[in-house]
């Protein structure tokens, strides 16, 4: 678990990304961080973070998490985040990598259900449970062998076991809003000064009619009061 393949990735004069500079500035937290971030860069996708050892692990699902445990989601690691990227939601400049808008879409904690979560990570089968405000429950990333075209990137597969949260909706439609600020990833690039046409195609058509009504219910209020 290394920050070097982060830190080279990016230049943090020009990205609002945290630089993973502040190693000790928080204490040991008592439980375990779980992020997901929804990502409208060059692809949509959700990145899917497990805080261990100090670091957030990474994964990107192109399709996003499903409660449907007869669904598994391709989930690729990539390279290791700093703790204090947890936080992070907002606008990456174009042109830098993973340029684009970020949403924090569900956070909370983690625990592995096994003794030894490391030894479960270096055999590619590691079983948790997720205490986030969207997803809860149990689930498993199975690493798989085969698919992985790059050895730095190896393919896992993220799969809901059933429980009392197993669910056959889709989750990422029905909750397509930031857990931190409730915005839309369109909201998200406005207010950042980033693509809005772009970070639209990542907000569902349901929810951007919505919100299209409600500017224009704001409008027609204002209207008559002039
Ligand atoms: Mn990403």
């Amino acid at each position: 678990m290394s920050l070097v393949s982060y830190k080279r990735k990016r230049n943090f004069d020009v990205t609002p990304e945290p630089s993973g500079t502040k190693r000790s500035a928080h204490k040991q937290a008592p439980s375990l961080i779980y992020v997901i971030q929804k990502h409208r860069a060059s692809h949509l996708h959700y990145d899917f973070r497990l805080e261990w050892n100090g670091v957030l692990l990474s994964w990107a699902v192109p399709k996003g998490p499903s409660l449907d445990p007869s669904v598994k989601r391709l989930a690729t690691q990539v390279e290791d985040h700093p703790l204090d990227y947890a936080n992070f939601e907002g606008v990456i400049p174009e042109g830098e990598y993973g340029g684009g808008t970020v949403m924090l879409w569900d956070k909370g904690t983690w625990a592995p259900e096994s003794d030894d979560p490391a030894a479960a990570l270096e055999k590619g089968d590691l079983k948790f449970t997720l205490k986030g405000k969207k997803l809860k429950g149990s689930w498993v990333l199975v690493r798989t062998r085969g698919f992985g075209r790059q050895p730095a990137r190896p393919s896992w597969l993220l799969i809901k076991h059933r429980d009392q949260y197993a669910s056959t909706g889709d989750i990422t439609e029905r909750e397509p809003r930031s857990v931190s600020t409730r915005r839309l990833l369109v909201e998200i690039a406005h207010e950042g000064g980033g693509d809005v046409r772009k970070a639209a195609t990542g907000d569902p058509p349901a929810a951007l009619e919505r919100k299209l009504a409600t500017i224009e219910r704001g409008r027609g209020l204002s209207t008559h009061g002039s």
